[in-house]
């Protein structure tokens, strides 16, 4: 079976591209809600990020998120240490999904992973890509966020372009007719 990781950079599609590999049947796991899942029930993830962060992590056995994103605003190491500890976790729980599915291939959608070497996980990753500007004005309309908000967001990923050489299939998401075909298309040659 083949593990395909699909990415893109803010408001590109890539959730949208996901329900589409999704309804043709294809199993997809949502990096991000598995991460915060496994955030809250590993008890293992509990502990290290107690003792790198303190008992304040944790509220009522629920990730204190606002408490851990102050912590690591601004301080790169203790983000790549944060991220050292749920990212592994992370990686063997999707393996052991993966090896449980019966299908030609499977998807995890994540929308870090070239950024941080995961993209060598995977069989071959899928980039869904939208002009800078389609993007932030999707992300405003989804989100109710200011441009200058999206922007600080789009300026912590890697530009297209360089995702582009990296990227074994990319899909092009401005019009969705278009889109849907793609998907079509690379389901085929996947399955
Ligand atoms: P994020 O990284 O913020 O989670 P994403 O890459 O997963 O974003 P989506 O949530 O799939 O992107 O799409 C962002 C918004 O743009 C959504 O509201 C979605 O419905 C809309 N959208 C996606 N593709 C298109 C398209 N081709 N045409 C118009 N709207 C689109």
């Amino acid at each position: 079976m083949k593990r395909i990781g699909l990415t893109g950079g803010i408001g590109s599609g890539k959730t949208t591209v996901a329900k589409m590999f999704s309804k043709l049947g294809v199993p997809v796991y949502i990096a991000d809600t598995e991460a915060r899942k496994l955030t809250n029930s590993s008890k293992t993830i509990r502990r290290e990020l107690t003792e790198l962060l303190g008992e304040e992590a944790y509220l009522e056995g629920v990730l204190n998120r606002k408490f851990v994103a102050d912590k690591i605003f601004n301080d790169k190491a203790l983000l790549e240490a944060v991220n050292g500890i749920i990212h592994p976790k992370v990686a063997a729980h999707f393996n052991a999904w993966a090896a449980k599915q019966k299908s030609a291939y499977v998807i995890q959608e994540a929308a870090i992973l070239f950024e941080n070497g995961s993209y060598r996980n995977f069989d071959a990753i899928i980039l869904v890509t939208a002009p800078k500007e389609i993007r932030i004005a999707r992300v405003m309309a989804r989100d109710n966020a200011s441009s200058h908000e999206i922007e600080q967001r789009v300026s912590n990923q890697w530009s297209d372009e360089k995702k582009e050489k990296l990227a074994d299939f990319i899909i092009e998401n401005i019009d969705l007719e278009a889109t849907q075909k793609r998907v079509e298309n690379l389901h085929r040659s996947l399955s």
